[in-house]
């Protein structure tokens, strides 16, 4: 076959021109989000600066990889038809019936209180904990944060939300503004609009309040968890505040200042962690004190 024939059948995959298609999606989603989310942190009084570091090129990236279909079309298409086929009798569609505005609001209550526990998982398990660091390991937050995860940490929390959102129906997103409201939450909480939102920030998670999910500081660590609602949070006694934003945002003892070292590092912490735990093992019986390690994570 000549370079010619495969450049054309190359051209004439479908899957690759979907995902050529979603590119140019996720170009223009881009853009109107960064002009949008730019304004708002100017006129809120927040910094700018995060859009001249590596680190949101970095994110810049991963917009791109998530959001043009690249990742279902290598990971998740296939196993999530196949787990899809075998878990049918768990389509319950427990929601489906209702009244569309019922329905969405009581999807959006349960999908996010499965990806509230879900994220205390990616905390708690040095496992998924060694690929959430992708996401925590950038110190520049920006709005493209918000995509920013390693593929393996990625497919874990979809596997997790899987079957709570099957048995759940549809997700409710069809309907526009509870559509827009979820997309404007989700892509602004890693921006540096510096308003707190008032009494508002006591039910979504605001990049104020998400701050500190990313902060240095101790005092901060394994605190607010919530992905769409802070309501879980105040529940369960995860949720802080502080007069001030961290000054910091990062991991201490973590550092990925490359694309590639974002995705090969966590690999390394696993090897870590398993090297720590095997030596650990064997010195069991003297072991009284284990100290905090590279990359452990954070224990609030
Ligand atoms: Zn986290
Ligand atoms: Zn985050």
């Amino acid at each position: 076959m000549s370079l010619r024939q495969i450049s054309d059948a190359l051209l004439h995959w479908a899957p690759l021109r979907n995902v050529a298609g979603g590119c140019l999606r996720a170009l223009a989603v881009g853009i109107v989000f960064y002009f949008v989310v730019y304004l708002l942190e100017r006129a809120s009084g927040g910094t700018t600066q995060q859009y001249r570091s590596r680190g949101f090129l970095q994110d810049v990236a991963y917009w791109f990889y998530y959001r043009s279909g690249l990742n279902q079309l290598l990971f998740m298409a296939a196993f999530f038809s196949f787990l899809g086929s075998r878990l049918a009798f768990l389509q319950l569609r427990i929601v489906g019936s209702l009244h569309p505005i019922v329905r969405g609001i009581l999807w959006i209550l349960l999908a996010d209180f499965c990806s509230y526990w879900v994220h205390r998982l990616q905390h708690a398990s040095r496992f998924v904990w060694a690929f959430h660091a992708t996401h925590h390991a950038q110190e520049q937050l920006n709005f493209a944060t918000t995509v920013r995860f390693h593929p393996v940490d990625h497919f874990i929390s979809d596997t997790l939300k899987f079957v709570p959102q099957m048995t759940l129906g549809a997700s409710p997103m069809s309907w526009l503004p509870l559509y827009l409201v979820m997309e404007f939450v989700l892509n602004t909480q890693h921006s540096r609009i510096k308003w707190r939102f008032g009494v508002l920030s006591r039910v979504f998670v605001t990049p104020w309040f998400h701050s500190f999910h990313h902060s240095t500081d101790p005092r901060h660590y394994n605190k607010n968890f919530g992905g769409l609602l802070s309501i879980w949070d105040h529940m369960f006694g995860t949720a802080v505040d502080a007069p001030e934003q961290p000054s910091e945002y990062g991991l201490e003892d973590v550092k990925m200042p490359t694309l590639v070292s974002t995705f090969v590092v966590p690999f390394r912490l696993l090897r870590q962690f398993n090297d720590q735990a095997s030596s650990n093992s064997s010195n069991a019986r003297n072991a009284i004190v284990i100290p905090r390690s590279a990359g452990e994570p954070p224990r609030g």
